[in-house]
């Protein structure tokens, strides 16, 4: 397994579960090594689904947060547009921290931290794994679970990511009932987004009080080459320029954010496939990335737990299964890809109102 993410994880996991050990080769020296990331929802036909195959369930409705399903959209004035309020029952998408998500999965698993995989190359007799410093490792079986910019999907595919043409700058605030009542009181329990011509901006509650904003825009790739993005104070007055006559209290989760980390937008083709080769396959980000519309890591959990479950049930023959776990993959995420590709359309787009109408579809 390369890669310790929620694919990665979850293959894993799910490995363990029904008694077979499987090395996981992770480039970061520990789990702690770098912040773990902002919230998930995991829904309960994907993301869910996979971690009851893992015997988490239970778990995650421990840590889970119900409420974190609220959403709210608000007009570039300020005005409530929408409102949306989860059933107290409701368990269809809540939230969790990717770090919860991670210490969950992790549990009793051993990962092979600080192991920096540069290429893998699969022969007759199996797959050589070369890791950074120089070592190589032989395996039967490789997947690919090292998301965006893998190192496994050359072996399998040329293809690489490309731009999207939409932009996120992310900051963050902390404790925010505490330091900026007034803005969670702005963001709820949940998410608040609002869209404007080619803009929008979203602020998502984590545990904690923990809120974190993605401003979001059309931008050339290279649109910050001009600003060192160690100064906050010049990202800021970019960002508070680009989304100049929005209401205040909006722009305020801008202006109170200490630290602004630039993410433009990357996918994969939606139809991405590839030759089946014997001994090395992709999941999650590494097979489909696609624009982060809520979807991608539950895809990543439950491919994970699929290809588990199937290795588990039949280890006679690996190649049989994961050429028929591929073929599933491939079909699945291939709608999603093309379902999040059209959300971004319509989400950061010239008319405002293509997001809203899409918000009142999925709600309804
Ligand atoms: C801002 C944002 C919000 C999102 N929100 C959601 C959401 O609410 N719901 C949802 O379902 N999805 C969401 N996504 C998408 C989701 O984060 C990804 O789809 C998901 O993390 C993919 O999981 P993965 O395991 O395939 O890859 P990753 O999470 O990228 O994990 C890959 C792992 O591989 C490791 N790695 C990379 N290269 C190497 C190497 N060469 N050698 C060894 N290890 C390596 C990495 O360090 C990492 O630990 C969001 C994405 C973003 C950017």
């Amino acid at each position: 397994m390369v890669g310790a993410g929620p694919g990665g994880l979850a293959v894993a996991r799910v490995l363990h579960r029904h008694g077979h050990p499987v090395a996981v080769l992770e480039r970061d020296s520990g789990p702690a090594a770098r912040p773990p990331g902002g919230t998930l929802d995991l829904h309960k036909g994907l993301g869910q689904l996979a971690l009851a195959k893992a015997g988490l369930l239970p778990q995650f409705r421990v840590l889970s947060r119900p409420e974190g399903q609220a959403m709210r959209i608000l007009d570039v004035d300020g005005t409530v547009l929408r409102d949306w309020q989860p059933r107290p029952d409701d368990d269809a998408n809540p939230e969790i921290d990717r770090g919860q998500l991670r210490d969950l999965l992790l549990g009793p698993l051993e990962v092979r931290w600080g192991c920096r995989v540069t290429r893998v190359a699969p022969d007759d007799r199996g797959v050589v794994v070369h890791v950074a410093g120089g070592r190589q490792e032989r395996f039967d079986l490789v997947v690919g679970a090292d998301g965006a910019w893998s190192r496994v999907r050359s072996a399998l595919s040329p293809v690489t990511p490309h731009y999207t043409g939409v932009t996120t700058v992310e900051t963050a605030l902390d404790d925010i009932d505490t330091r900026h009542p007034d803005l969670g009181r702005l963001v709820g329990d949940g998410a608040m987004a609002v869209y404007g011509v080619n803009r929008a901006l979203v602020a998502q509650r984590g545990s904690g009080g923990h809120v974190r904003v993605h401003a979001q825009f059309r931008a050339p790739v290279d649109w910050h080459a001009d600003l060192d993005p160690a100064d906050a104070e010049a990202v800021r007055s970019r960002l508070l320029a680009l989304f100049d006559g929005w209401a205040a209290p909006v722009l305020d989760l801008l202006r109170r954010g200490d630290t602004f980390t630039h993410r433009p937008l990357h996918v994969l083709p939606v139809d991405h496939t590839w030759t089946h080769v014997r001994g090395v396959t992709l999941l999650g980000d590494a097979a489909h990335l696609m624009p982060p519309l809520g979807v991608g890591a539950n895809l990543a959990l439950l491919e994970g737990a699929e290809l588990a479950e199937a290795l588990a049930a039949d280890p006679a023959d690996p190649d049989e299964t994961v050429w028929a776990f591929e073929e599933r993959m491939w079909a699945r995420a291939g709608k999603w890809a093309k379902i999040t590709q059209a959300g971004l359309e319509r989400l950061v787009s010239s008319d405002p109102a293509a997001a809203i109408a899409l918000f009142d579809e999925v709600q309804s």
